[in-house]
C-alpha cells in the first residue's frame, strides 16, 4: 500500500500579519500620509480614515525573559495588546486613540524605558552581538552601544538633528555591521597566531586556504604536522580565516582595534546609496566605556548638528563641505592610512561571480 508522503516541515518567519494590529491590518497598504507629533511617536493616518499611534522605545536588544514580561505587560495594559521590535532594537506600541499615548510614555519611562528614536534623531544603534550565537567575534558590540547611547542619549529622546543618523556596530571586521551615517567596527591589525598542534585536529585545511581573500595562506607541514602557514606581507588582517580554522586566533586584546566610518547610506526616494568611508582607525577597543570610540562619534555628531543645513544626511554634508574641511572641523587627523592604495584591489573585489586567484 503507498504511503502517504511525509511533507518538509515548515520553518522560518511566521506570517507577520496574525501578529499585526488589527487597524494595521484593515489598512494595509492604504495610509494617506504619516506624521511626528512628537519625539518618540508617530502618527499614521490611513485612507479609510483609521488612525494608529506608534510609541518607540528603545531596548538593549539582548532582552532578558524578566524584561520582555515588563514589555509585554505594559503592552497589555496600557497598548491594545500589540507590540513589534525593529531591526534596530527599538520596541513599538500600537494605538488608535490619541488619548491612549501619554499614559503608555508614562508607564514605560516609569518602568525605566527611553521613549524616542524617531525622526531627526539619533535612532538605537543597530549591533549583532556575537558572543552569543556566532563564531568569530572580536569585541562586544552590545558594549559598545550601551557606552555610546547613554552618553547620546539626549540626542535618542530629541529631533535635534538635521537628519536622521543611523549609527551601527559590528564584532567582528568582516561581516553584519551594515552601512551607516557612522559605523564602529572592529579592526585587526596583525596577521592571525597559529597554534600547529591543534590545526590539524580542527581544521579542514582546504577550507581555509579558500576562504582567504588575498591567498596569503599555505598548507605547511610544521614540527611532522599538517598545518598551514600565512603570507603575512600579503595578510590584510581581515579575520576570515578565522571562523573555519579558531586555531588561526586573530582576536587580540591589544591589537584588535577599533575604526569609525562615515557617510553609508542605502538608497531611497531622493537619493544614490553611498558607501562609508574610513576616517578614524586604530581606536583603542576599550572595555567597558570605549571612551575614545564615544569621543570621535560625538565629535563628528556635534559638527554635524551645527554645520548641516536641514535634511542633510551624514553623507550629504560632507558632500557639500568636503572631505579636507570634515577632517578640519572634527580634528580628526588624515593619515596615508586612509587612502585605498592596496594594489590587489583590482583582483579581489567581489566585482563578477568569477573566481580569481
Ligand atoms: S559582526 Fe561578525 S562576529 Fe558579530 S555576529 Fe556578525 S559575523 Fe558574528
Ligand atoms: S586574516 Fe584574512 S588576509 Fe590574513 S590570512 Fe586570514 S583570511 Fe587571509
Amino acid at each position: 500500500m503507498a504511503q502517504e508522503m511525509r511533507h518538509p516541515i515548515e520553518s522560518g518567519c511566521p506570517d507577520g500579519f496574525q501578529y499585526m494590529h488589527p487597524a494595521m491590518r484593515r489598512n494595509y497598504g492604504q495610509w494617506k500620509f504619516h506624521e511626528h507629533p512628537q519625539p518618540g511617536v508617530l502618527r499614521h493616518v490611513a485612507h479609510s480614515g483609521d488612525e494608529i499611534w506608534t510609541v518607540k522605545c528603545g531596548t538593549q536588544r539582548i532582552l532578558d525573559v524578566f524584561t520582555l514580561r515588563k514589555l509585554t505587560e505594559i503592552g497589555d495594559k496600557f497598548a491594545d495588546g500589540y507590540i513589534r521590535f525593529t531591526i534596530r532594537s527599538n520596541v513599538e506600541y500600537m494605538v488608535t486613540d490619541k488619548a491612549q499615548v501619554e499614559p503608555l510614555i508614562k508607564a514605560l519611562e516609569d518602568a525605566g524605558f527611553i521613549v524616542g528614536g524617531t525622526a531627526n534623531s539619533v535612532a538605537m544603534i543597530s549591533h549583532t552581538q556575537g558572543w552569543l550565537h556566532c563564531d568569530i567575534p572580536g569585541t562586544d558590540a552590545s558594549g559598545v552601544v550601551k557606552s555610546m547611547m547613554d552618553e547620546l542619549i539626549d540626542e535618542f529622546k530629541g529631533h535635534n538633528m538635521p537628519n536622521r543618523v543611523h549609527i551601527t556596530t559590528s564584532c567582528c571586521q568582516i561581516n553584519c555591521g551594515g552601512q551607516g551615517d557612522i559605523a564602529i567596527n572592529v579592526q585587526h591589525t596583525k596577521p592571525p597566531k597559529i597554534n600547529h598542534d591543534l590545526v590539524a585536529n580542527v581544521c579542514e585545511r582546504p577550507t581555509v586556504v579558500a576562504r582567504c581573500p588575498v591567498a596569503a595562506i599555505r598548507p605547511a607541514m610544521v614540527n611532522g604536522k599538517p598545518s598551514l602557514e600565512v603570507d603575512e606581507k600579503k595578510c590584510i588582517c581581515c579575520g576570515a580565516c578565522f571562523p573555519p580554522c579558531p586555531p588561526m586566533q586573530i582576536n587580540d586584546a591589544e591589537e584588535s582595534k577599533l575604526a569609525i566610518w562615515v557617510g553609508g547610506n542605502h538608497s531611497n526616494a531622493r537619493s544614490k546609496p553611498t558607501f562609508q568611508k574610513l576616517v578614524a582607525a586604530g581606536v583603542p577597543n576599550n572595555p567597558p566605556r570605549w571612551p575614545e570610540a564615544t569621543a570621535i562619534v560625538k565629535r563628528i555628531l556635534k559638527e554635524y548638528k551645527e554645520g548641516a543645513k536641514d535634511w542633510e544626511r551624514i553623507n550629504d554634508w560632507i558632500d557639500r563641505i568636503g572631505w579636507p574641511r570634515f577632517f578640519e572641523k572634527t580634528g580628526l587627523p588624515f593619515t596615508k592610512y586612509h587612502i585605498d592604495n592596496w594594489t590587489g584591489a583590482r583582483n579581489s573585489l567581489n566585482a563578477s561571480t568569477h573566481i580569481r586567484f
